[in-house]
């Protein structure tokens, strides 16, 4: 079992894909470590995408992911990042796979409907990015009441 960083993204939180996105991936065989509906504010989306800050398409990027809310999760399963890349298909829509999810659900090479973490070193570093070491626990036990303090016993 390893583990992803996943962005859907403001084009599909805003047209109510999430669910469907969710469902596929889930279909695919991930699980939900830890999820949240935010909106980046350009500091976080700058930081996010600072490696390609030199590119032609860094500004639009940016202004792209602080457009509304998008929706961080990080993902396990086995091959996480690799099984991932496959699911959501190439970067621009009109070159992805059929059945995938940029396929199925992105608009355009930019407003391509889902972030995926492209090495499991980037995955780390993005999961940490969006979440605290509490929320990555994979499942919290839950805590024992003590007998005689409980108002059912
Ligand atoms: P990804 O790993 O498939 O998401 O692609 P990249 O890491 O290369 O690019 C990051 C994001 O920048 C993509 O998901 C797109 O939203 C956007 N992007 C990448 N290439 C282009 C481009 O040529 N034009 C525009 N407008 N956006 C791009």
């Amino acid at each position: 079992m390893n583990r992803t960083l996943t962005i859907i993204k403001p084009d599909a939180f805003a047209s109510g894909k999430s669910g469907l996105i969710l469902a596929h991936l889930e279909k695919a065989g991930f699980r939900v470590i830890a999820a949240r509906v935010m909106h980046l504010s350009d500091a976080q989306a700058k930081e996010f995408y600072a490696v390609h800050r030199e590119r032609p398409f860094y500004a639009p990027l940016v202004a792209f992911m602080t457009s509304g809310k998008c929706m961080p999760m990080v993902l396990e399963r086995d091959d996480a990042v690799a099984e991932l890349r496959r699911v959501i298909g190439a970067t621009d829509p009109a070159q992805a796979e059929a059945g995938t999810v940029r396929k199925l659900y992105a608009e355009s090479k930019e407003r391509n409907a889902i972030h995926a973490s492209d090495s499991d070193e980037n995955a780390a570093r993005e999961a940490r990015f969006f979440f605290a070491e509490s929320e990555l626990i994979a499942s919290l036990q839950a805590v024992p009441v003590a007998s005689g303090l409980s108002p059912m016993a």
